[in-house]
């Protein structure tokens, strides 16, 4: 079992689509280690998109990611990193799978309904940073 970093993003949870893509969550065989509902401070918000930082998007997504609530998960399954990024779909919704979260739920390349961390050294560090208490 490998653990990810995964997160609902305010634009999902303002649209009250939570509880389907938790659903879809389980239904993909993740099973939940922690789930909290959050608002992210921009000190937070800079951290976790650190990597990000010379992006000509940066402002505007650290302004989306602390607009609202957010959920953060730590899911677990075989090959979770690369699972959950599967069912997440292309970062662009409009160019995501059929069936994918992003897909379903996403509206546009910035309110993309949901993160997940796209390598073993960000899950870790994004583990870490909102979730240093566990193992
Ligand atoms: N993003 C954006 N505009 C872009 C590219 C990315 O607003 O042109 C946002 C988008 O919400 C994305 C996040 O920045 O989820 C991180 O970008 P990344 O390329 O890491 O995509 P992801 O790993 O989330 O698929
Ligand atoms: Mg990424």
């Amino acid at each position: 079992m490998q653990n990810t970093f995964a997160m609902i993003k305010p634009d999902a949870v303002s649209k009250k689509y939570s509880g389907k893509i938790i659903d879809m969550v389980e239904q993909n065989g993740f099973d939940i280690v922690r789930m909290h509902k959050v608002r992210l401070t921009k000190e937070g918000a800079h951290q976790l998109y650190a990597i990000h930082k010379d992006r000509p998007f940066f402002n505007e997504m650290v302004d989306f990611i602390t607009s609202g609530p957010l959920i953060i998960m730590v899911l677990a399954k075989d090959n979770a990193i690369q699972a959950w990024r599967d069912l997440l779909g292309a970062t662009d919704p409009s160019k995501a799978a059929p069936g994918t979260i992003r897909s379903m739920f996403g509206s546009s390349i910035g309110n993309n309904a949901a993160h997940g961390s796209d390598s073993p050294e960000n899950a870790a560090q994004e583990l870490k940073l909102f979730f240093p208490d566990l193992k």
